[in-house]
This record gives structure tokens, C-alpha cells and sequence, in this order.
């Protein structure tokens, strides 16, 4: 079910957005109130009929739950029908030059006048923000409320005029992120999702979904090559000779089956109802790190071909082991850093006190 370049037909992608596989476990009529074992199900069978959802991650895992959760029936009616058959691509506007891990200190203004909002001032790191159709936005309400309140959740036009996309260079050679500028843009009253100046909530509702989204079981946040995946390439080329070579991915075995029994556990908790729990944060921070060490590993037994972009013994084209090392160090910042996962570990797993700054 896909095209010659790789992406699903959009009449397929829309029949199986219309029979609720896209998002199985999200409310009818959009999903089909699945159950977990009934999504496990789903899941399998659309894997294993080679059957691909839209490529829409912000849409799908972000913004989409957002609206179900915060969003009226007007707005659920006008974007989540374009997510789910990804025929409209969303990106997130939230991080800023001086507000990252501390999100909270973001200073993107939006000012009420009538029926709009005008917003002024800079995002970056937006992946997508180029071909993105709309956003997600954080930007604040009230300059005089203290920094947790008085910012407001909104849906962005991205065609609107006054928004200006800088693309950023990233050592992989692509383009994904985007500084976005933002000079008097004009957005109607009608796209504020939530109370006005009550957006932090519902940032955390986005940001609690991007930590799940981002801990599937591929080595880049849930896609690509795997541990398994590059000990089938050694395997396929005769093996490893070298003592510490061969523990170091006998130790990549068992932490890509620690990750896979930390994932289950999840399934099953979901399975009896309960919501994703700090295990979430233990299982991103050590995935994100297992990710970097299966990309050096699979660059260190490449030798000198790991110089070139997939060649050699490792270019398997379902492998991009070379992009993949040159992506990995992203790992561990995006969602939420390495630290920032500990600080979470600490305080919510071992009930250690609050870190200074939160
Ligand atoms: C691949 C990728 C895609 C991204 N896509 C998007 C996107 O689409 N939209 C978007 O809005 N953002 C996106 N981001 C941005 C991402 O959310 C931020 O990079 C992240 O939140 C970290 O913020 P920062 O880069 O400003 O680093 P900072 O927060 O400035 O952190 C700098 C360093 O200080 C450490 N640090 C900060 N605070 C603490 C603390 N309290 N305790 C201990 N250490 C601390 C951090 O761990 C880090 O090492 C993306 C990032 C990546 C890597």
C-alpha cells in the first residue's frame, strides 16, 4: 500500500482514516474507542498486511489528543479529520530561544483585539514547519501573570500572513527544524483551544503524550533500525572476532530486551486501565541513550565506510545507519533531555525533593 515514492496512496490513506485504524483507541467517530488488547490487534494486522498510517507524528501523537481532550466540537470537526488522513501535516511551536527544557519562561506575545489574536515574536527547533498546514502554538495571554499561567494553547494557520520559517541546517545535511518568526499575525478568537491563559495545562497534556510517542522500538525514538537489526547485519557478515566488540553488543542485546519488557509492562498497565506512568521517563531515558550507543557501535564496525552515507556492509536500505549516528545525539534533548527525564525520575520515582528551578 504504497507508492513508488514510499508514501501510501491518499485514497487508501483516507478509507483507513474513515474505518478508524488511524488512531483505533481515540473516541468515535474519530477512532473506534478500541480497547488496548483490540489496538495490539489492529497493530498487528495492518503491520503485518504491510498496510502504513499517514506520516503525521504532531497531528497524530500531539495535537490531535489535545483537541479531544480540550478542543469544541466545531474545532475537533474541522482538524482532526485532515490529521487523520494526513492530508494536513501539523508542526509544534513551542520551544523558544530562551525557553526549552524551562518551556514555561516562553515570551511569544499574543494580545486580544476583538474577535483576533496578534501574535509577535519566535519559535524554533519547529520540526516541519515547512510543509506544516497548521501548528500548535504556546504563546502568552497575560504578561502580568505569573509564569505558569497566562499563556494561551492555539491552532495556527501556517499560510497566515507575518510568518516567516528559517530552515536550520542540521549535520545529517537535511533541514527538518525551522526558526519561525511571527510580526503581527492575526489569529482568529475561534482557534484558542481551552480557556484563554489556561494553556499550561494543556501543554502538559501534549508534552505527557510526546514522552509515550517518543519510546517505540527502533533505536530513533521508535523508528528505524533496532539493537536486533544491526546483530543481523554482523551476523550476516560472519561475525565479530574482537572480544570487546562482541560484549559490547551482547550488552546492547540486553538493553534493547530490558527496553522491550519495560515497553510490555506499559501495554499491560494500559491493558488494565491505567495511564502511563513514570516508567514512561525511565523507559525514554534509557531508550534515547541505547539509541546513540547501537548508532556508534553499528559506525565503529563499519570502519572506514563509516564515513560515507550507507555503504558498505551496512547499506541495507532499511538501515540508515550512517544518518542515523549523525541524527542520534537529538536523542537525548528533543521531549525533553536526559536531565530533565532524571529530575522527573527523582522527583515522581524515588520521591526525591523538587528540582530547584521547576
Ligand atoms: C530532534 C528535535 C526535534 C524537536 N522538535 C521540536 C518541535 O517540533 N517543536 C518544538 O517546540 N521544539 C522542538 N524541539 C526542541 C526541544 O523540545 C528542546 O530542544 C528541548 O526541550 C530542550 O530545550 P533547549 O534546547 O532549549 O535546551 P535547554 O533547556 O537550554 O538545556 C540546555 C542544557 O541544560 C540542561 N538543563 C536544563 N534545565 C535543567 C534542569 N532543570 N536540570 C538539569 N539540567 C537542565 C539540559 O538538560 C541541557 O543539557 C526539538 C528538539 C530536537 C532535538
Amino acid at each position: 500500500m504504497r507508492g513508488s515514492d514510499g508514501t501510501p496512496p491518499a485514497d487508501a490513506l483516507s478509507r483507513l482514516a474513515a474505518a478508524g485504524y488511524v488512531a483505533p483507541h481515540w473516541p468515535k467517530p474519530w477512532g473506534l474507542d478500541a480497547s488496548p488488547p483490540e489496538q495490539v490487534a489492529i497493530d498487528a494486522l495492518l503491520r503485518d498486511s504491510g498496510i502504513a498510517r499517514p506520516v503525521n507524528p504532531i497531528g497524530l501523537g500531539w495535537a490531535g489528543p489535545t483537541l479531544l481532550v480540550a478542543g469544541t466540537e466545531e474545532q475537533r470537526r474541522r482538524w482532526l479529520p485532515g490529521i487523520l488522513d494526513g492530508t494536513e501535516l501539523w508542526c509544534q511551536l513551542f520551544s523558544e530561544p530562551g525557553a526549552g527544557s524551562d518551556l514555561a519562561s516562553l515570551s511569544t506575545r499574543a494580545e486580544r483585539d476583538g474577535d483576533t489574536f496578534v501574535v509577535n515574536g519566535q519559535k524554533i527547533w519547529t520540526t516541519y514547519a515547512e510543509g506544516a498546514r497548521f501548528g500548535i502554538l504556546l504563546a502568552r495571554t497575560d504578561p502580568d501573570a505569573t509564569k505558569h499561567q497566562g499563556i494561551s494553547y492555539f491552532v495556527l494557520d501556517m499560510s497566515t500572513p507575518g510568518i516567516e520559517r528559517r530552515p536550520i541546517r542540521q549535520m545529517t545535511g537535511g533541514a527538518d527544524f525551522n526558526e519561525v518568526f511571527f510580526t503581527d499575525v492575526r489569529i482568529p478568537a475561534d482557534h484558542l483551544v481551552g480557556e484563554e491563559h489556561n494553556g499550561w495545562r494543556l501543554a502538559k497534556v501534549t508534552l505527557g503524550n510526546e514522552r509515550v510517542s517518543l519510546s517505540g522500538e527502533g533505536a530513533l525514538w521508535g523508528m528505524g533500525p533496532t539493537a536486533h537489526d544491526l546483530l543481523d547485519v554482523v551476523r550476516a557478515h560472519g561475525g565479530v572476532g574482537d572480544a570487546t566488540i562482541r560484549q559490547q553488543l551482547a550488552d546492547l542485546y540486553i538493553e534493547a530486551e530490558v527496553l522491550r519488557l519495560i515497553r510490555l509492562r506499559t501495554v499491560s498497565a494500559q491493558m488494565r486501565g491505567l495511564e502511563p506512568g513514570p516508567e514512561a521517563s525511565v523507559r525514554k531515558a534509557i531508550s534515547d541513550e541505547h539509541g546513540q550507543k547501537v548508532f556508534a557501535a553499528a559506525l565503529a564496525l563499519a570502519g572506514t565506510y563509516g564515513m560515507l552515507l550507507d555503504a558498505g556492509p551496512f547499506a541495507d536500505p532499511g538501515t540508515l545507519w550512517t544518518a542515523g549516528f549523525l541524527f542520534s545525539p537529538a536523542l537525548t534533548i528533543g521531549g525533553g533531555t536526559a536531565e530533565v527525564q532524571r529530575n522527573i525520575i527523582g522527583e515522581r520515582v524515588l520521591g526525591l525533593p523538587r528540582d530547584a528551578s521547576g
